[in-house]
């Protein structure tokens, strides 16, 4: 039994704030920056258990129940961070939105002199000369920047498991669990409230699949609305960077900081800014809340046959969808069903195409020449040097991605699999256009789907059948084709109290669209019973 002194006491449930709380109470003085960056500290040293490593030392039995959430901790630049937004405050000069929140940022985003790895051995030891610009934007916002998240090995995976620095992040619900991925490290932080908001990337459901099952808000914004700049590309297509925290007003008020034009990243949108914290107060009285039969089963291909057969999907997630539904019709919603979506179903094989393809030449630049990761053996010539580093340095899903781009890009073949994966991406896009249209059938303002099929799964079962793990982002990957921004939120807990996770599509920037119905729907199911149930590994923190 560890009694724990006030202080400490007091320092737990500043961890529990939301990030607006935070920023409000550090701006009026209440506590300082530098008061919840040690907070913050603690809560990781209490649940967080030995950051993610490259050399696999066996592990003490007790750190299968914690976290490690984190490759790496950067507490001397948060302390720095810190002062300096206790410095703002005492000069009476404006900290900024976010000042003196805690956050984590996946370890595929550059800050400058410190070491980011996308979770890979090739870039072990890099250390960039740029940092990032949504980064950026949080650092100038007052933002304490606590550390690296662990992810998939270069985001390829929905479970984090494939990360080549071991411990693999564990889901805070249920550690024998996985926290989802590929921002599996971000979604595990929020949760386990070391830190109040995430920065994450999603190409085919990175955030809102583990989101969903970390029981977090996940928010991917419509595709050129956060830059990409300092951000390591995967498909540079689909690719976008956005907010993860634990309510929606939260995710609302760490959008209105990264989002917005940036001259370093050419397809970023010119396009203003709404208020997003503004849009919440709106309501959903008269929007229209489309449901899909095209997002009630899972399509899964036979490769027998290859013919596609359907699954269901875990029904408490089908009625927590229903149950959002009716909550919203109770608001004032109108809810639209059988909604057709037909080309969702297409979603992942048009996805494994183009994203391997894109992958596949985004990778071409690790080299083992310039920087990062090099093949420590005499090599014969420059050819020896890159194969050899390449061989050594990317795991096997990395290595996978890259034949498998490199086939179906190859001459011959391109017309038949990345000319045709490019026209039914054209396809689903259409589907969401006919849905949104304001002249049309059903002139949606918002999607509202499950956000997964079923709830996080156990460690090491779907892990090494990689068709299976791309399949956790069915609901998810079509946002990413058709460019358009799509939230999760927690709507429940299953019968083994692990999270459900609901999401919201909408229309080419309308970020403001999907955050009034999460908002909404949050703020009518506060005293539901599922929300005083906490993540295991804290309830065992307050056992202790
Ligand atoms: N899980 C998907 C994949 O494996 C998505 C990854 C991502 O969104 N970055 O590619």
């Amino acid at each position: 039994h560890v009694r724990r002194s006030g202080r400490e006491r007091s320092e737990m449930s500043l961890n529990q704030l939301s990030a607006s709380e935070v920023s409000s109470r550090v701006r009026a003085g209440e506590f300082s920056a530098r008061e919840m960056l040690e907070a913050s500290l603690a809560q990781i040293r209490a649940v967080d258990g030995v950051p993610g490593s490259l050399d696999q030392k066996p592990l003490d039995p007790a750190e299968e129940q914690k976290v490690h959430a984190f490759i790496r901790l950067t507490e001397d630049l948060a302390r720095s961070q810190a002062d300096e937004v206790d410095r703002k405050i005492a000069a009476g000069e404006d900290p900024g939105a976010l000042a003196g929140v805690p956050v984590s940022i996946k370890d595929i985003f550059t800050l400058q002199g410190i070491e980011t790895t996308a979770a890979s051995r090739i870039l072990w030891n890099f250390k960039p000369p740029y940092t990032a610009t949504p980064v950026q934007r949080l650092i100038d916002a007052g933002a304490l920047i606590l550390g690296k998240a662990n992810l998939d090995e270069f985001t390829f995976g929905s479970s984090s498991e494939s990360s080549a620095f071991k411990p693999a992040p564990n889901n805070p619900w249920d550690p024998s669990r996985v926290p989802g991925g590929s921002s599996g490290g971000s979604t595990a932080s929020v949760a386990a409230e070391e830190v109040a908001l995430s920065l994450g990337t999603d190409t085919g459901g990175s955030i809102r699949q583990p989101a969903a099952f970390c029981g977090v808000v996940g928010f991917k914004p419509t595709y050129g609305r956060v830059s990409r700049y300092g951000l390591m590309a995967f498909s540079s297509s689909l690719d976008c960077p956005g907010p993860i925290a634990r309510n929606v007003s939260d995710a609302a008020l760490m959008l209105q900081v990264i989002a917005g034009n940036d001259p370093k990243d050419s397809t970023s949108s010119v396009l203003q800014t709404s208020n997003y914290l503004n849009a919440l107060k709106e309501g959903v009285k008269g929007l229209r809340v489309g449901l899909s039969p095209d997002y009630a089963h899972l399509f899964y291909p036979d490769f027998e046959t290859g013919e596609l057969a359907m699954e269901s999907i875990q029904k408490e997630i089908s009625d927590a969808v229903q149950h959002a539904a009716s909550v919203l019709s109770d608001l004032g919603a109108e809810i639209v069903e059988n909604v057709p979506l037909p080309n969702a179903k297409y979603s992942i094989p048009t996805y494994f195409v183009i994203s391997r393809v894109e992958a596949a030449s985004n990778l071409h630049r690790f080299d083992g020449v310039k920087y990062g990761y090099r093949t420590p053996v005499d090599v014969e010539d420059l050819q020896d040097l890159i194969r050899r580093t390449r061989a050594e340095g990317f795991g096997s899903e990395v290595k996978l991605r890259i034949l498998m781009g490199m086939y179906l890009s190859s001459e011959g073949y391109a017309a038949n699999y990345y000319q045709r994966a490019l026209k039914v991406r054209a396809m689903i896009r259409r589907d969401f256009e006919r849905a949104f249209d304001p002249h049309g059938e059903h002139r949606l303002d918002v999607v509202l789907t499950p956000t997964t099929a079923t709830t996080s799964f156990k460690r090491n079962d779907v892990f090494g059948n990689t068709v299976r793990m791309q399949y956790s982002d069915q609901m998810t990957v079509s946002a990413n084709h058709a460019g358009l921004p799509a939230v999760s939120i927690p709507g429940g807990l299953d019968a083994d109290n692990l999270p459900i996770g609901i999401q919201f599509i909408g229309p080419d920037f309308r970020e403001d669209l999907i955050l009034r119905a999460g908002y909404a729907f949050e703020q009518a199911t506060q005293g539901e019973a599922w929300r005083a149930v906490r993540p295991a590994v804290l309830r065992q923190e307050v056992a202790k």
